[in-house]
């Protein structure tokens, strides 16, 4: 069985969740971990059959709930090792850390891991951590990780080298972390994943292609144009959700900051319904059965012209049982796709 769900598509977050077999993703976790499990309940997703969380950049509104989230399912999460990096000075900013400081700092926490790995939760202990208040998870600051049991070396290592904050104090730790690289494919389960270099300015993102029985999809979001290597990774798919961000006049008109308007048109911005639509025209092959517009501004653009521009360009590609349209929400999950 494979399934695609956009539980939340936008500048005020984004997440979505893929199954195949045995296996399921969430991509990106830009809600805080509160409204995550909301929306997936009322998705029919299980939070806790969650297998690991990707991670396509550093932007707020794709890693607002993360900590909460992957503490709370003690789940893996990818990132690209500039990506992590990038993170982990957004959640601690006062801290200047050297390169060697932070490989040491990783170096602790996988020890850690490994430390907590080999020690179990007592029986009757409460193993809800999730004392967060929604407020709390919205601001980016010191989160409490769950209680645990402390191995001897761990509990010297709370009040131990203050150079490098313990697990308590760190408002980074997560239960695992991978690291994947652009264009390196590998595997999660029964899914397949090649995350691929789009142009946005965060540290390293990626966008992801993903397989799984025979069914392939790609999430395409922030990125100020798409280069051959992304369009590379869009053929032949099932599904593809792609940004069609704001329309011009819209955004040239809006309410932004010129900074931020020059910021979002720019090559390492967001893609216009223009760009998305000379594209779906273009180059684009025309064999997704689902095409979902996403990231859409609310500010700059409107639902009717993203589908109208899309639309029109898509009659390009006259196939009946193809480019079903459909456009992912900010504030309700999208239905479920089932293939
Ligand atoms: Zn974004
Ligand atoms: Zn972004």
């Amino acid at each position: 069985m494979v399934r695609f769900t956009v539980l939340a598509s936008g500048s005020k977050g984004n997440a979505t969740i893929v199954t195949g077999g045995r296996t399921r993703i969430l991509i990106d976790a830009g809600l805080s971990c509160r409204e995550l499990f909301r929306r997936m309940k009322l998705a029919g997703e299980e939070p806790e059959s969650l297998s690991a969380i990707l991670i396509t950049h550093e932007h707020q509104d794709h890693i607002n709930g993360l900590a909460v989230t992957a503490r709370k399912l003690g789940i893996p999460v990818y990132f690209t090792e500039a990506t992590h990096r990038a993170w982990m000075r957004l959640l601690a900013p006062r801290r200047q850390m050297t390169y060697a400081q932070w490989l040491e700092q990783i170096r602790k926490q996988t020890a850690e891991r490994q430390a907590e790995a080999d020690c179990t939760t007592p029986e009757g202990e409460p193993d809800d951590p999730d004392t967060d208040s929604f407020e709390n998870e919205q601001a980016i600051g010191p989160q409490m990780p769950p209680p645990i049991c402390l191995t001897p070396a761990e509990a010297e290592s709370e009040t131990g080298d203050e150079s490098i904050p313990s697990r308590k104090q760190d408002p980074t730790w997560l239960p695992a972390v991978e690291y994947f690289r652009a264009g390196e494919p590998f595997q999660i389960g029964d899914i397949a994943i090649s995350p691929f270099t789009i142009p946005h300015d965060a540290a390293d993102p990626v966008g992801f292609r993903l397989s799984s029985e025979g069914i392939h999809m790609a999430v395409a979001t922030d990125l100020g144009y798409i280069p051959p290597n992304v369009k590379a990774q869009l053929k032949a798919l099932h599904l593809l959700l792609l940004e069609s961000n704001h329309d011009l006049e819209m955004l040239r008109d809006g309410p932004y900051p010129w900074q931020v308007k020059q910021r979002v048109l720019s090559r390492v911005g967001h893609l216009s319904n223009d760009a998305t639509a000379e594209y779906l025209s273009g180059d684009y092959d025309g064999q997704a059965v689902y095409v979902i517009l996403g990231h859409l501004s609310e500010s700059n653009n409107l639902p009717d012209i993203a589908r109208v521009t899309a639309m029109s360009a898509l009659q390009n590609h006259p196939c009946l049982l193809a480019n079903r349209l459909l456009l992912a929400e900010q504030h309700t999950p999208l239905e479920t796709i089932n293939f």
